[in-house]
């Protein structure tokens, strides 16, 4: 994610409940995936496998009409269990048997007929509707209802405005995105369009496949009126880019010549980090000024509002960095945030020294004096402030945490470093404990208190050659 230096902060932290215990007997699924910073997201007792989602938009109304069966394994007996969604459920069925339901604001308590044993692959199945865009959660983003249609964007979440999930990273899923709209609308998602088809009645239907597994709010979904451009990148990897015809000239042409940076970016990270993981690439470019930019997998999300000073490369180069930092590799939690936002800062560096702009030691000192002037020192990066996870300093001091490593091992190692983070832990997880046991095996070095003054210390580094903090990055 990449905020307009605008955006309002006003995240919330909630405090954490306790865990169900496990137990041998069918019992109820936990309402929660344990995150200390974020207790009401994500549930227990299951692991979702695949999601096919079937939405109806009536563009007019913003009113959305959906039917979503949840492939999932029982991770332990189940006499009922949790989704989350925020739009109001209308049927239940678990393995096409009517099951009864109840709803507590955004957690969906679904009762099985039979309880579920444990290992069980169940389809559990949820009608319901409503308009979406009416629960807007402004700088949280959500989803957002345009006069031409609409989109799904928001971190942490999004997903529980348009389809019911277990709604946290630490459970990737597969997933099929069928869309029912206006036959003079575009729609576009993750992954790769497997059909469209025309129902007649000024309706049709566009299906979307993700071919790896992928994080709810990564999940998106666009419906309106674009221009899309498809094409392969020279390293082989196809795109689809869908930029909004709304969009003022200006602002469309910096933006269409913005995003057509991606393949070489792709292929410039690719030769750095490993293979791009997934099979398609591309970016949607949306109208309303929403405030920032998201790394949806396969297909990166821009607000116009980036473009409006001309073209603006570095936020294509931040969320394409996500696509192996944060949505390849997800976090395991949320406070671990440096592990998305340091990575794609220090990466959009790295691409911009590549592609002609300053040196790293160059654009590093202009962050460290920026930390000084925001008094971002005072911030530690992990964990995450607690309640404004996407604090700047997050980004800032992360991306200096990964320059001063290179600094510190040397920038073929540090390279080494970030491949095989990027390599072991694909379509995986990774916490800040596994990164800094990582680096200090691929470089030999003892980084532990390298690492402490960097991420977990609410004080500037001292200017150490041990700390990777040279003259040079004043
Ligand atoms: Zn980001």
């Amino acid at each position: 994610m990449r905020l307009t230096r605008f955006a309002a902060l006003a995240l919330t932290g909630l405090l954490a409940a306790p865990l169900a215990p496990a137990a041998a007997a069918p019992g109820p699924g936990s309402p929660t995936a344990g995150d200390p910073y974020y207790p009401g997201y994500g549930n227990g007792g299951y692991d979702v496998r695949h999601y096919a989602i079937d939405l109806a938009y009536d563009v007019p109304s913003g009113h959305l009409a959906g039917d979503t069966t949840v492939r999932a394994r029982a991770s332990r007996g189940l006499s009922r269990f949790n989704l989350d969604l925020e739009l109001r459920p209308r049927r239940a069925w678990v393995d096409g048997v009517p099951a009864s339901w109840s709803r507590q604001g955004r957690e969906v308590t679904v009762v099985p007929v039979e309880p579920l044993r444990r290992g069980q692959v169940f389809d559990v199945r949820l009608t319901y509707a409503g308009v979406p865009g009416d629960k807007g959660r402004g700088y949280l983003g959500g989803w957002t209802e345009t006069r031409d249609g609409g989109f799904a964007a928001g971190e942490p979440e999004a997903a529980t405005l348009w389809f019911p999930s277990n709604d946290h990273p630490v459970d990737k899923a597969r997933y099929d995105v069928r869309v029912t709209t206006d036959a003079t609308k575009d729609v576009v998602s993750n992954g790769t369009l497997v059909s469209r088809e025309d129902l007649g009645d000024g309706l049709a239907t566009s299906h979307w496949r993700t071919r790896d597994p992928m994080t709810t709010y990564l999940a998106t979904v666009a419906i309106g009126d674009y221009e899309i451009r498809e094409g392969t990148s020279p390293g082989g990897t196809p795109y689809v880019f869908a930029i909004n015809e709304h969009l003022g000239r200006a602002v469309r042409t910096s933006a269409t010549r913005s995003v057509a940076r991606t393949p070489d970016i792709i292929d410039f990270y690719s030769r750095i980090f490993g293979a791009y993981p997934f099979e398609t690439s591309g970016g949607i470019v949306v109208r309303p000024p929403i405030g920032f930019a998201l790394e949806n997998q396969t297909r990166p999300i821009y607000p116009g509002q980036f473009f409006t000073y001309g073209r603006n490369v570095g936020v294509i180069a931040h969320e394409l960095a996500h696509q192996w930092f944060g949505d390849s590799v997800s976090l395991r939690r949320w406070h671990d945030t440096w592990l998305n936002e340091g990575f794609a800062t220090w990466s959009a560096s790295l691409w911009a020294a590549h592609d002609g702009g300053a040196g790293l030691t160059r654009q590093f000192r202009r962050n460290v004096r920026l930390m000084d002037r925001t008094d971002g020192w005072r911030t530690k990066v992990e964990p995450a402030p607690r309640g404004d996870i996407f604090d700047g300093a997050v980004y800032r001091r992360g991306g200096l945490t990964l320059q001063a490593l290179r600094n510190r091992v040397g920038a073929t190692t540090q390279e080494r470093i970030l491949r095989t983070w990027a390599t072991r832990h694909r379509y995986g997880h990774g916490t800040t404990a596994a990164f800094v046991r990582l680096a200090e095996r691929v470089s030999g070095a003892d980084l532990g208190p390298f690492f402490r003054a960097w991420l977990h210390t609410p004080r500037e580094p001292a200017h150490t050659r041990a700390n990777g903090f040279p003259r040079s990055m004043r």
